[in-house]
């Protein structure tokens, strides 16, 4: 690790114990925006944390971006998720947007008042993102898009989105047909709808995003050229996974070291329950769990800074911190007894927020189709 991962990383963490953990519980509770945590996130640079300094970037590489995400999590899920999906627009932009969209774009993402969404899912095409149906066609310097997403976070607070599309219905593979443009809130036909009521993952909002012939200038599609947008995103999705992977950590690491500091604490039977083998043994598995999910982690996110193909272990990395975080909560619930059902820990609050992981970033059932994909083609048979 470098001084700027130290200093960075350092910085994030001071920031969540002295603002974020005191007031996490009160304000996912209440389901509040939380504009002063974000305004100082802004101003710490990491809105632009993964954005080359010739865009006014920090240009931290993966494992730091990993570990930001793990102390952001540790705290708050939400307040990850406002960085997550802006994050993930700037690493696809950064690799696939031309040099002038990269000129255009990422200084602006850099400063974190303009913040980006991404705009993939739909009401029928979520796993299968190749059955979307929104459409852009061109007219002129214009493509007009048309269509409705559905689970866009950040949409409201957003102001650039990735918006994937169908520019050609026609072509088989349909994934040849599928664009991706940056679309600038401003113009008329682009309606945030509905805030969609959630379990957990709160204070930052969850919408329907609706596009009624709205126009975006031809020069916004990312990289020039149509039918590369499924590939871009599917790029895009090894930053996705990463962070997630990242924050499930922070999360499983929150409720074992809650559970783990009440253990010594609360006495039955005249003896605290630390003390008692049943309790010893969870807390053995969970430590366990979380610290292989430690090493899945960075060693995804040292084989993407190395630039070699990751997409394999980021996935295994996904899927076994995301089991994990879900796993840790539950237990640390069991440990906390009915501390942890009630709103006074915060444990119930990683309960609720867990399940997030296991389907954000492609559902745990869709990532292990990729992982055996893999590893059927690294070990196929001859002959
Ligand atoms: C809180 C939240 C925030 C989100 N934020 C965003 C966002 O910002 N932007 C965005 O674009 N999307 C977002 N999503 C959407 C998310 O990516 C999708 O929900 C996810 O990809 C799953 O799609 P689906 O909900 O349509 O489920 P479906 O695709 O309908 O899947 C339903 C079930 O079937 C399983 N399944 C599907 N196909 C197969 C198969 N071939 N083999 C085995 N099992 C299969 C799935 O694993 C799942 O268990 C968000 C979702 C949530 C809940």
């Amino acid at each position: 690790m470098n001084s700027d991962h130290d200093l960075i990383v350092r910085t994030v963490r001071e920031f969540v114990e002295r603002e974020v953990l005191p007031v996490a519980s009160d304000m996912e509770r209440h389901d509040t925006y939380p504009e002063a945590l974000v305004a100082t996130m802004g101003r710490l640079g990491l809105f632009g944390l993964n954005i080359p300094e010739q865009y006014g970037g920090a240009d931290a590489g993966y494992t730091t971006f990993a570990a930001v995400f793990e102390e952001l999590a540790r705290a708050w899920l939400g307040l990850s998720g406002i960085l997550a999906t802006h994050l993930v627009l700037c690493d696809i932009l950064k690799s696939f947007g031309t040099s002038e969209q990269r000129q255009r774009f990422l200084p602006v993402l850099a400063q974190g008042e303009t913040r980006g969404a991404l705009c993939l899912s739909e009401a029928e095409a979520g796993s299968d993102l190749q059955s979307l149906r929104t459409t852009a066609t061109r007219e002129g310097d214009v493509y007009r898009i048309n269509g409705s997403k559905m689970w866009i976070t950040n949409a409201r607070h957003a102001q650039m989105f990735l918006v994937l599309t169908k520019t050609d219905t026609s072509v088989k593979p349909p994934h040849r047909g599928i664009s991706a443009f940056v679309a600038e809130k401003g113009q008329p036909g682009l309606t945030v709808g509905r805030d969609i009521p959630k379990l957990g993952y709160r204070g930052l909002e969850t919408c329907e995003v609706h596009f009624d012939n709205f126009a975006v200038p031809a020069a916004n599609l990312i990289g020039g050229v149509e039918g590369q947008g499924f590939a871009q995103v599917m790029t895009g999705f090894e930053a996705e996974r990463l962070n997630l992977a990242a924050r499930a950590l922070g999360l499983a690491r929150a409720a074992f070291e809650d559970a783990i500091a009440y253990a010594q604490q609360r006495v039955t039977f005249g003896k605290p329950i630390a003390e008692h083998q049943a309790i010893q043994l969870k807390l053995a598995d969970m430590a366990t769990r979380i610290e292989a999910t430690r090493l899945l982690t960075y060693s995804a996110a040292e084989k993407k800074d190395r630039g070699e193909r990751c997409d394999l272990e980021v996935a295994m990395a996904k899927v076994f911190a995301s089991e994990t975080a879900v796993e840790a909560s539950l237990e640390a619930m069991k440990i906390l007894g009915g501390n942890g059902y009630s709103k006074d820990f915060p444990i119930e609050r990683y309960y609720r927020d867990a399940p997030l992981t296991l389907i954000g970033g492609g559902t745990g059932e869709i990532v292990r189709l990729l992982i055996a994909r893999r590893l059927l083609t690294k070990y196929a048979r001859s002959g």
